[in-house]
């Protein structure tokens, strides 16, 4: 084996919390090099968050206008234009890349593209994507290299060239009948977009509810909002098989509890869960090992079990969100300091961005109920926020679940516009770990959706003793 160039860092895949470890690390001095065979930046704004976001807006917009006769304003006939909107996100995309490349220089992590796979502890052969090879080696190592769509195993699928996030997300023409495999966030999240920008949409669901983690009456309400827009919703479909070519013409044939059933599209939308990508890169070969659901195994400070090894974001199966790969760059950059940061004591948040969107922190009410705590649930329409009064944005509701005997805030679900902002208010008071009567007994400014707190925790049961 030829002599390897060494570093003080080398990052596998630069996914949303190596590249910011990069970036620290070369301006403290430490020659760092980050291993990236695709996307400057990562998948985030790549091919995820950022771009899903951007086309989702672009919905939001073809839908306001579509509706703008109930505000009082006349738009005439509304066209869609699908090359305008895939430049928009394009030219978002090209922007993040440019200042990818941009903070790589000015911290001095040098940035190598191309694949990498380990050859022995601690050393990564990459397949440069210019032609040849590169050894490294690094003091310390960090496999921050993410997940793909999952494809499952049913007849016909892999024949059908269906498409992932990625490939939807660079249409430039307009599905005449869009069938989302997969009722979770990014399923729900495709198919309201696209049903805005024109498209006849058919989720179709194996489970008996949208979004298996949350409450069956959240699970409801968004099933209804996105019946209300027209988007069809099957759910304890059972995919049998799949005849045809997405882009062509598509048949998906499922059995549910009324016998089989038929669904002819012309585009089919597979988002039925993600795959790390730890397959065939010598994990094995520096002491890395996987779990049974072939994700780097790490303990709470995000050590793998190869010394000097860490593990950051969706591969080492920490919560798929970039703000907790964002989080598992600060545990390892202070555990590398020496210090004892963890994940298990941490508080996630998260948002789907749908319209209205649905935000949630700490437990859900069937959480909690599993969990076998003793619970005080309050509800709120959004339709009682007075907000909404004004803006006709009167879907979904606020659900909080407080302790029973204490009045420690536990868990917060909404679906409502703003959701993901009035959730950051309740996530800093589950922090300051405040009594519930806090934000029922504050002044909130009227006309604001937070403003709707006062009268959710008002809805709280007293305690039983
Ligand atoms: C459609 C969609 C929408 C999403 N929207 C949101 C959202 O709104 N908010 C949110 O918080 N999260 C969202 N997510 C999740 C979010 O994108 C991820 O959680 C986030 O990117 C964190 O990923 P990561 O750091 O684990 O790795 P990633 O960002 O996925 O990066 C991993 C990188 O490693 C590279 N790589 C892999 N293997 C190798 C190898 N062998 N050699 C070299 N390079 C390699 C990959 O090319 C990739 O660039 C969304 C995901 C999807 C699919």
């Amino acid at each position: 084996m030829p002599q390897a160039e060494r570093f003080d860092t080398v990052i596998l895949g630069s996914g949303q919390g190596g590249k910011l470890l990069a970036w620290h690390l070369a301006h403290s001095g430490k020659k760092v090099a980050v291993v990236e065979r695709r996307w400057v930046g990562g998948s985030c704004p790549a091919v995820a968050c950022m771009p899903s976001k951007n086309e989702l807006w672009s919905a939001r917009v073809a839908h306001l206008v579509q509706n703008a006769a109930q505000f009082g304003t006349l738009a005439d006939a509304v066209k869609i234009d699908m090359r305008k909107v895939r430049r928009r996100k394009q030219d978002m995309i090209d922007r993040e890349i440019e200042f990818h490349l941009n903070a790589y220089k000015t911290s001095g992590a040098e940035l190598i593209m191309g694949s990498g796979r380990f050859v022995g502890p601690k050393t990564i052969e990459v397949t440069l994507n210019d032609g040849g090879t590169r050894l490294l080696s690094g003091d310390e190592v960090v496999i921050n290299i993410g997940t793909h769509a999952a494809i499952p195993n049913i007849p016909g699928l892999e024949a059908a060239r269906a498409l992932t996030h990625i490939e939807a997300l660079e249409l430039d023409y307009l599905p005449s009948h869009l069938i989302v495999l997969g009722g979770g966030y990014v399923g729900i999240e495709m198919a309201q977009a696209y049903r805005r920008f024109g498209s006849r949409v058919t989720i179709v669901e194996p489970g008996r509810q949208l979004m298996g983690r949350e409450d069956a009456d959240v699970a409801e309400e968004m099933r209804g909002i996105l019946a209300g827009e027209g988007i069809e919703v099957l759910l304890n479909a059972q995919p049998v098989n799949v005849h045809g070519l997405s882009g062509d013409a598509i048949t998906l044939t499922v059995r549910t509890g009324a016998g089989e059933q038929k669904i002819e599209g012309s585009d089919l939308l597979v988002a039925v869960g993600r795959i790390a990508n730890t397959a065939d890169i010598g994990l094995d070969k520096a002491g890395v090992e996987l779990d049974a659901r072939g994700f780097v195994r790490v303990n709470e400070r995000l050590e793998t079990t190869a010394s000097g090894v860490w593990a950051i974001g969706e591969a080492a199966g920490s919560p798929q969100f970039t703000h907790v790969s964002v989080d598992d760059f600060r545990i390892v950059r202070d555990n590398m300091a020496g210090g004892n940061r963890r994940t298990d004591d941490r508080l996630v948040p998260y948002v789907m961005f749908t319209d209205p969107p649905l935000a949630r922190v700490g437990l859900s009410e069937s959480e909690a109920q599993r969990k076998g705590l003793a619970v005080r649930v309050a509800k709120l329409p959004m339709s009682n926020v007075l907000r909404t009064k004004a803006t006709d944005e009167t879907q979904g509701f606020m659900k909080v679940v407080v302790g029973a005997n204490a009045d420690r805030i536990l868990g917060f679900t909404m679906i409502g516009s703003e959701a993901g902002e009035v959730m950051a208010a309740i996530q800093t008071a589950m922090l300051a770990e405040l009594p519930y009567t806090k934000l029922r007994d504050a002044v909130i400014a009227h006309l604001t959706i937070a403003e709707g707190l006062g009268p959710l925790f008002g809805n709280v049961p007293p305690r039983a003793s």
